[in-house]
């Protein structure tokens, strides 16, 4: 057969490699991956001359070309950037809160270089690295000290491990909560090494559950924000103050594990959260929350309060674990500075603008992008290609806050819909763009919600849908 003669000719891949084409390509990306590409192509092309697909190989640069166009189509890492179109604002599997500009900027500027981290430049000696978030987060909230762990599960259990281990923590069975990701409360309890004394009801405990189940080995009294869900009905819960009073009274610390992170009022918003001024002005020894759900930053644990219970914190051994590297107190320090301004934060933190968002606003933004998607359109049907067949619409949408952060909370909003064919698929091809647009799908049509989008991603949904 006359096949074989053919399969000789297909080029090996050194010699391909060698080639100018393939040796230019080699200047631009990893030698591993263009080798590969190159051996997938003539493996394929191998397969389709012995299937008589094919009759003779084709060109050496033809067959590079092809390489590298799969190449190019293959995204270089696996966590991307993506367009979050839900209206969902803490999306935690789209990484919940969008760095501030100024912490942007910040991170790359301490990730490119070295820095003082744990280095004292007015002494020339060794420093703490969690001197330095320290200083903002006492001043914006009023509290002795204030430290950085990884997250706030990490927050949590430390906190239970250093103040609590082998002894009682007296918490209402109304907040044994769950998070998302298997943070469970009575888990990271047992984890800790603390003892969980569960009291009163689910839908109802008074300060007086509390009082009856204080003892001789009672290490702490704690309440925790059911950031997730609400207890509505015939319901009865101990106030922070209350609680702090109690412990207090008996010489115990009180813990507050408020969740989502906040260093301002969102009232306003329509958005009834707790605030951390406030809750340690109410009595809390520490309150922990995130530095990645309301307050806008990186995913932290941000613990502030009592100077003594802090210490007793920073010298745990699982402090050393849950330590926060040099990235995360960048981007929470320059994240921190936006809100010595209170009308400053509500303009540089993406978190609170887009809540803050005015409808009208988003009304308009909403008829831009419904305007620039027709637009594109148009000019692919003036081409005379095949364009795709779709309609666009302004429609109003409710949005969420997310994060486990005010969860009945429904901030209206725009959206630009679109119809044609199966929704679905208009969704999957979306979600698949080079770079993925995330969007819902809902009553036959996908719903690109205008709060959660940057400014650079309009051009994105103009391309990507024009090309669908
Ligand atoms: C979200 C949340 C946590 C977990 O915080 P992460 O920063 O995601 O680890 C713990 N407790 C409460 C009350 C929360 O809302």
């Amino acid at each position: 057969m006359n096949n074989n003669e053919e399969l000789r000719k297909i080029p090996r891949t050194d010699d391909l490699l060698l080639a100018a084409e393939g040796s230019a390509l080699l200047r631009e990306l990893p030698r591993a991956l263009v080798a590969e590409a190159l051996r997938e192509e003539t493996d394929r092309i191998r397969r389709e001359i012995m299937q008589g697909e094919r009759g003779s190989a084709p060109l050496l640069s033809e067959i590079i070309r092809k390489a590298e166009d799969a190449l190019r189509g293959r995204p270089a890492v696996s966590l991307r950037r993506v367009v979050n179109a839900t209206g969902v604002i803490l999306h935690t599997n789209l990484g919940r809160a969008v760095l501030p500009e100024g912490a942007v900027r910040h991170l790359a500027e301490i990730a490119g270089s070295y820095s003082n981290l744990e280095y004292n430049l007015d002494e020339g000696t060794r420093g703490s690295r969690h001197d330095h978030a320290a200083a903002l987060l006492c001043r914006l909230t009023g509290a002795e000290d204030a430290m950085l762990v990884n997250n706030n599960a990490a927050a949590v259990l430390l906190t239970l491990a250093a103040l609590s281990a082998g002894r009682e923590t007296i918490l209402s069975r109304g907040e044994l909560i769950e998070i998302g990701g298997a943070f469970r409360i009575p888990d990271i309890m047992e984890c800790s090494g603390a003892i969980l004394r569960e009291v009163g009801t689910t839908n109802r405990t008074r300060i007086s559950d509390y009082e009856k189940a204080l003892g001789e080995n009672t290490g702490l009294l704690m309440k925790v924000h059911p950031s997730n869900y609400r207890i509505t009905g015939f319901t009865e819960e101990a106030s922070l103050e209350e609680v702090a009073a109690l412990a207090h009274a008996n010489g115990l610390p009180m813990v507050y594990d408020m969740g989502s992170g906040l260093l301002t009022e969102l009232r306003e918003c329509g958005i009834n959260e707790p605030d951390i001024r406030h809750a340690l002005r109410q009595g809390a020894d520490l309150v922990l929350c995130s530095g990645d759900k309301l307050l806008g930053g990186a995913q932290a644990g941000i613990v502030t309060g009592r100077r003594d219970l802090i210490e007793k914190l920073k010298i745990h051994p699982l402090a050393r674990a849950f330590r926060v590297d040099r990235l995360t107190i960048a981007a929470t320090e320059a994240t921190l500075y936006e809100y010595l301004d209170a009308d400053r934060a509500f303009q540089e933190v993406p978190v609170l603008r887009m809540i803050a968002a005015d409808e009208a606003e988003l009304r308009q933004r909403a008829e831009a992008l419904c305007a620039s998607l027709k637009a594109g359109l148009e000019s692919v049907q003036r081409t005379g290609q095949d364009a795709p067949a779709m309609t666009f619409a302004v429609e109003p949408v409710s949005d969420k806050v997310g994060g486990g952060a005010a969860p009945e909370t429904v901030l209206p909003g725009w959206a630009v819909t679109v119809r044609g064919g199966d929704a679905a698929e208009i969704e999957r091809k979306l979600r698949l763009h080079e770079i993925p647009i995330i969007a819902r799908v809902a009553e036959d049509r996908v719903w690109l919600s205008v709060r959660t989008l940057q400014e650079k991603d309009e051009d994105v949904i103009v391309k990507a849908l024009s090309q669908a």
